[in-house]
């Protein structure tokens, strides 16, 4: 038992495909409440690492904690993808999938947590907290005025927010997000920093970018991953200044 447990606490963590070690004995620890920004070259490892906690890829050794809303802990490695999301871990794929037909009310109504059906979800049958929930939800994301706009009327980074308000149906503690600043505006790109800022006053985020800019704005702790492991770890100026961080993005 730890007093204050870290939300996910990864440990010697190691993944090889054909011998090739993807993850060469990673570690990392993501504090209650914090926000985390994940860089590192192609092939570093990011996806890698996300598909071991989420249960995607089982870890060949190593451990991967997780401590729940009720302060239980957990050992990822021994759930599959579908466990670990039930857990309150919550991914967030690069493409979104929301569903272009439905408005991006019933697309929220859908995500809830408790397994609705799309028929439960078209009928509107929502308690009030749901419904209170759902509001809330809404105003995290930013899209109020776009409740009952079809989803597929969106914008790019709308459809990403939406997304990530569907996430957020289902309480998750910790958000996994990939490349969320991918194909959008500076503009987007800006007001997704904001968004992840009120995230990070409830939820625990690891968010992988490329985007130095975006990263920059989410003002957060940068962990560089290099061929499957970290290489540093501190604020976006420190690793930025670090030399074999310089080398691993110049010096090839
Ligand atoms: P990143 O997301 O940082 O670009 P990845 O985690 O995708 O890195 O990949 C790390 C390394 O592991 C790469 O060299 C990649 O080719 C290899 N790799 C990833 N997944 C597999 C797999 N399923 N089979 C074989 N090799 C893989």
């Amino acid at each position: 038992h730890i007093d204050n447990p870290a939300v996910l606490y990864m440990d010697g963590v190691s993944v090889s495909f054909d011998g090739f070690k993807a993850l060469n004995s990673l570690s990392m620890v993501i504090a209650p409440g914090e926000m985390r920004a994940i860089i590192g070259p192609n092939g570093a490892g990011k996806t890698t690492m996300m598909d071991v906690i989420t249960g995607k890829t089982r870890p060949d050794t190593g451990t991967i904690i997780f401590t729940d809303n009720a302060n239980s802990q957990h050992d990822l490695t021994r759930f599959d993808e579908a466990d670990v999301a039930n857990l309150g871990v919550g991914r967030k794929f690069q493409k979104p999938s929301v569903i272009e037909s439905l408005t991006v009310f019933e697309n929220l109504e859908m995500s809830l947590k408790g397994g609705r059906s799309i028929w439960q979800a078209l009928l509107h049958k929502l308690t009030a907290e749901k419904a209170q929930k759902l509001d809330d939800i809404l105003d995290m994301i930013d899209l109020a005025d776009k409740r009952e706009e079809l989803a597929g009327n969106l914008s790019h980074g709308q459809k990403q927010w939406l997304e990530i308000g569907m996430l957020l149906g289902q309480e998750p503690q910790l958000l996994l997000i990939d490349e969320p600043a991918a194909g959008m505006t500076d503009e987007e790109t800006m007001k997704t920093a904001e968004l992840f800022k009120r995230l990070a006053q409830k939820h625990s985020l690891m968010v992988v970018e490329h985007d130095m800019d975006f990263i920059e704005a989410l003002d957060c702790k940068v962990t560089v991953l290099h061929e499957g492991h970290v290489l540093a770890e501190g604020s976006l100026a420190t690793v930025k200044a670090n030399p074999q961080v310089i080398e691993v993005y110049l010096g090839r």
